[in-house]
């Protein structure tokens, strides 16, 4: 187990030794992600974890899993929200872009494409991880049931009437 301070890493070496490496990072330096977002929380982090595996015919497997709390904005309300994000999925490391280009030559045709990365003994983990949560929020956030609203507020759209992500936050730990 490693912290989070750890951002290149063999995926030959995790996939053949089904070892696993885990951290948290803080929101913050996914700056693909919080580019489009709203103000994070304070010392919001994120919590992921790769594990390697090799199965019984030789095939490469990285199971990627991610916990977060990224404040969002609703959709319908315009109001961020903190949306909990639980991910995991499992992508096949080929060993080079010939095999997954040969790979994906013969599957053309399935309905169900395997989600695949080619291996490289320096691995940017973060970049992986970043790509993985960016790929779990939703297309359009959306609050479950937007918080209702004075409708002189709703009305006048005036940026200083929003509360706070942390009010709206409050609200939602209530559930
Ligand atoms: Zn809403």
């Amino acid at each position: 187990m490693q912290q989070g301070g750890t951002q290149y890493i063999d995926s030959f070496g995790l996939v053949r030794s089904g070892s696993d490496v885990q951290g948290e990072t803080p929101i913050v330096r996914f700056e693909r992600l919080v580019g489009d977002l709203p103000a994070q929380q304070d010392n919001a982090m994120v919590s992921w974890s790769l594990k390697g595996e090799t199965d019984t015919v030789g095939r490469h497997w990285l199971h990627v899993g991610i916990r977060a709390c990224p404040v969002l904005v609703c959709q319908r309300c315009m109001q961020p929200f903190v949306y909990q994000v639980q991910a995991e999925n499992t992508l096949q490391v080929m060993k080079s872009e010939a095999e997954l280009d040969a790979l994906e030559a013969r599957e053309e045709d399935e309905d169900e494409v395997t989600e695949r990365i080619v291996g490289t003994q320096r691995m940017d983990v973060l970049a992986l991880v970043e790509d993985e949560l960016i790929l779990a929020l939703p297309y359009v956030p959306k609050h479950e049931v937007c918080p209702s609203l004075p409708e002189a507020l709703a009305d006048s759209g005036s940026d200083d009437a929003r509360p706070s992500p942390f009010a709206v936050l409050g609200k939602l730990k209530k559930d």
